[in-house]
């Protein structure tokens, strides 16, 4: 007993010993392991190779998420500038502003820029005259410049709607709205104004849309006050109008894009005025060489609830969808 006794003893100190010899050698690992870091010239190095080990973890552990990191290397935005060398650029009085380019971040892109132009919100265009078209040819219809008119002004103040808010105001909250559902689908967006004032005319605007969008929607509201419903302005059915560039190569074009619209905003439960559309030479169609419109969202007596708002954004997503279908 007395030598078991004994023996338990110096088992107890063995196994004591063996745990501080271990915890010894492993200290002294670690010493000269940091000993020979420090040593190495390049102390980045290691460092780099852990870093790199991590991210090789994490590749394998998400390699789904990492490939669509991959497809998103676009930023999430960019300023648009002014540039002078774009066609037509020479007919724009004013262009000191800039758009900006939001690329969707979504997992199904689409591979196509929206243009949204809030219409209105530019101080002083009232003062400013432009070409109404780019050969210096008259208007053939009315509209707010009188048929026959060689010039416009360069961008007008736009209306007043009947709670008072003003037609510029209304058309950037719908933008907005618009904005935030075709990022979610997949569609990247250039939006030409984002506040209450952008220094960019009509034709600046159409001329960067031009050379950055694959379509141009610009969003109003009409100046009648009966609530009518919303329509497109189609191409005017007129000889000289449709055969002068560049509405010869797009008219059909912007058609086309607003019918796709009107259709989808009346699916969608926004009340649509008669046919959908109304015929009327503007500056924005003249100047245009991608499908363009200009949707009347409403009118002066039109509701301003977010309701409202939002089943015409949601109608104008869906429209954009089916016409790139
Ligand atoms: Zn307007």
């Amino acid at each position: 007993m007395k030598q078991f006794k004994v023996g338990k003893k110096a088992v107890k100190a063995a196994v004591l010993l063996c745990l501080l010899a271990v915890i010894v050698v492993v200290c002294v690992v670690v010493l000269m392991g940091n000993d020979s870091d420090t040593a190495d010239s390049d102390l980045s190095e290691p460092k780099a190779e852990s870093s790199q080990n991590t991210a090789k973890q994490a590749n394998t552990e998400e390699e789904q998420d990492m490939k669509t990191t991959e497809e998103q290397k676009k930023p999430e935005k960019e300023t648009i500038e002014w540039n002078p060398d774009w066609e037509y650029a020479d007919h724009s009085k004013i262009h000191t502003g800039s758009a900006v380019l939001y690329y969707s971040q979504a997992e199904d892109l689409k591979d196509k820029v929206i243009c949204i132009n809030a219409g209105h919100g530019t101080e002083g265009g009232s003062s400013e005259s432009t070409l109404c078209h780019p050969d210096g040819s008259p208007k053939v219809t009315g509209g707010s410049t009188s048929e026959g008119a060689v010039t416009a002004t360069a961008i007008n103040e736009g209306t007043t709607l009947l709670n008072g808010t003003s037609e510029a105001e209304m058309n950037l909250r719908v933008a907005k709205l618009v904005k935030t559902k075709l990022l979610e689908e997949g569609f990247h967006v250039l939006m030409i104004r984002e506040s209450d004032d952008v220094q960019l005319d009509n034709i600046a605007r159409t001329v960067i849309a031009n050379n950055h969008a694959d379509c141009h929607i610009s969003i109003h509201y009409d100046s009648t006050e009966n609530d009518k419903g919303a329509f497109f302005i189609s191409v005017p059915e007129n000889e000289s109008y449709r055969s002068m560039e560049p509405v010869a190569s797009h008219w059909e074009e912007h058609n086309a894009l607003g019918q796709a619209l009107i259709e989808r905003m009346e699916e969608e439960g926004v009340p649509i005025y008669s046919s959908g559309s109304m015929a009327i030479d503007l500056t924005q169609t003249s100047y245009s060489t991608i499908p363009s419109v200009d949707l009347e969202v409403g009118d002066r007596g039109s509701s301003t609830s977010d309701e409202t708002l939002e089943t015409i954004a949601s109608g104008i997503a869906a429209g954009v969808s089916s016409y790139f279908k």
